[in-house]
């Protein structure tokens, strides 16, 4: 197994619940090394950029508008198949189908406002991880 990067996102319904470092250690719990971290808060234009892929889909409007809504917590994630295992601390997207231990299981309050986002794909990572930082800002 290689070691990886993904991009992690804290959604705002998880850091308006104060739940930033409960997340971020279930994260390197599961071995997953935090490489880079910030918090900012997006514009629903810079929402909208970074769901790009969903634009079409019903949920698009709400989706941006929620992710603009309080600030987030990037991070860059670093580990031994990095994408996968942080999918699989995440748990699925609607938490009433979510595995128990997960992120989304423990925590989500619907399909919507499910507290984190995880990168889908190492080449989704790589583009995902550049939206949000510089070369500089990743230091291992
Ligand atoms: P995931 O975040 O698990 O990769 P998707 O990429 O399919 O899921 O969707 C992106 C985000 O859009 C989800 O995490 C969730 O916040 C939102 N979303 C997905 N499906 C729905 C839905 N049916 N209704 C409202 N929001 C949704
Ligand atoms: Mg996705």
């Amino acid at each position: 197994m290689a070691v990886e990067r993904t991009l992690s996102i804290i959604k705002p319904d998880a850091t308006a619940r104060n739940l930033t470092g409960a997340i971020a250690k279930m994260f390197e719990d599961a071995g997953l090394r935090i490489v880079a971290s910030k918090r900012i808060h997006l514009t629903p234009a810079q929402a909208g950029k970074f769901y790009e892929v969903h634009a079409e889909r019903p949920f698009y409007g709400e989706l941006c508008e929620f992710m603009a809504s309080a600030p987030v917590v990037v991070q860059v994630l670093e580990g031994e198949n990095a994408v996968a295992k942080n999918r699989e601390v995440m748990g699925a997207t609607n938490p009433a189908e979510a595995a128990e231990g997960t992120v989304r299981k423990a925590f989500a309050l619907s399909i919507g406002e499910n507290s984190v986002h995880g990168s889908d794909s190492a080449e989704n990572a790589a583009i995902e991880i550049a939206f949000f930082f510089s070369g500089l800002e990743l230091v291992g």
